[in-house]
């Protein structure tokens, strides 16, 4: 089986509800108890829409037909802002959140960021009623998108979380697919979890690829409480896509494109 492919997606799932982990959205996590008993076992799913958002309707089926739910963040480009896609990954009882980068299109002029955030949540908010917000963290821009909260409050327009703000890191373990695979915190500047990353590395619990994953899972070591970060369009089954996200997306490549920009 390929890794990074849909079929391997389902496995990874199908593993973690094996072992006994609850596969749960973000806006459910932070409502539940589980957020303060650290025993319940159970896997954020969030998926951060960069990029073909059709892809996202893939991933959303396979966790549906499980009876998993996972949060799925849109960007406002039309990259990923594709509101049949929206309203179809809604409709399967996923919950659907804004990927904001409004900084990052506004020059960093963070008062115009903040006007340019409520349109568009209002905009997402025609699909569905939208709770929490996430970081986009293109490596290459030159803002961090999280200064705009040094200014104004997400609470005070009924946002009631941000993974990178709003999550128990001491609690829940963060696993991204940055870099096309698991241990891309490595290469990427801001989708990293920095005070706790050194105690998790410490610890062992380190893998490059889903199959060194799911032996870690089997034999469980994964932690009870974890948030999985992935990229849909990075996910599939097609041939030609799979192997130009494995050109294009790979951990070298990502340094380079890094190197290049400083
Ligand atoms: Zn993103």
């Amino acid at each position: 089986m390929r890794d990074f492919s849909l079929d391997i997606y389902r496995t990874l799932l199908e593993a973690l509800q094996a072992k006994g982990y609850r596969l749960i959205s973000y806006a459910d996590y932070l409502k539940g108890e589980e957020r303060k008993a650290t025993d319940e076992k159970l896997v954020i799913l969030r998926h951060d829409v960069d990029a073909r958002p059709q892809n996202s309707l893939k991933t959303a089926q396979i966790e549906h037909s499980l009876g998993a739910k996972a949060t799925y963040y849109f960007r406002v480009g039309k990259e990923s802002n594709d509101p049949q896609a929206i309203k179809a990954i809604a409709q399967l009882g996923h919950e659907i959140g804004y990927h904001y980068e409004d900084m990052s299109l506004c020059g960093g002029d963070v008062d115009q960021a903040w006007s340019h955030f409520q349109t568009w949540l209002d905009y997402f908010r025609q699909y569905y009623a939208v709770e929490t917000i996430c970081m986009h963290g293109a490596p290459t821009s030159r803002y961090d998108g999280k200064d705009l909260w040094k200014k104004y409050d997400y609470k005070t327009l009924g946002i009631i979380g941000e993974p990178y703000m709003d999550t128990d890191f001491s609690k829940v373990f963060y696993l991204t697919d940055t870099g096309r695979c698991w241990d891309g915190y490595k290469v990427s500047v801001r989708d990293k979890i920095p005070q706790y990353q050194d105690e998790w590395t410490a610890k062992g619990l380190v893998w490059h690829t889903t199959p060194q994953l799911l032996r870690a899972i089997e034999e469980g070591r994964l932690p009870q409480q974890v948030m999985i970060t992935t990229h849909p369009q990075r996910w599939t089954n097609d041939s030609a896509l799979w192997w130009k996200e494995l050109v294009l997306q790979n951990c070298k490549n990502i340094i380079k494109k890094l190197w290049i920009r400083n």
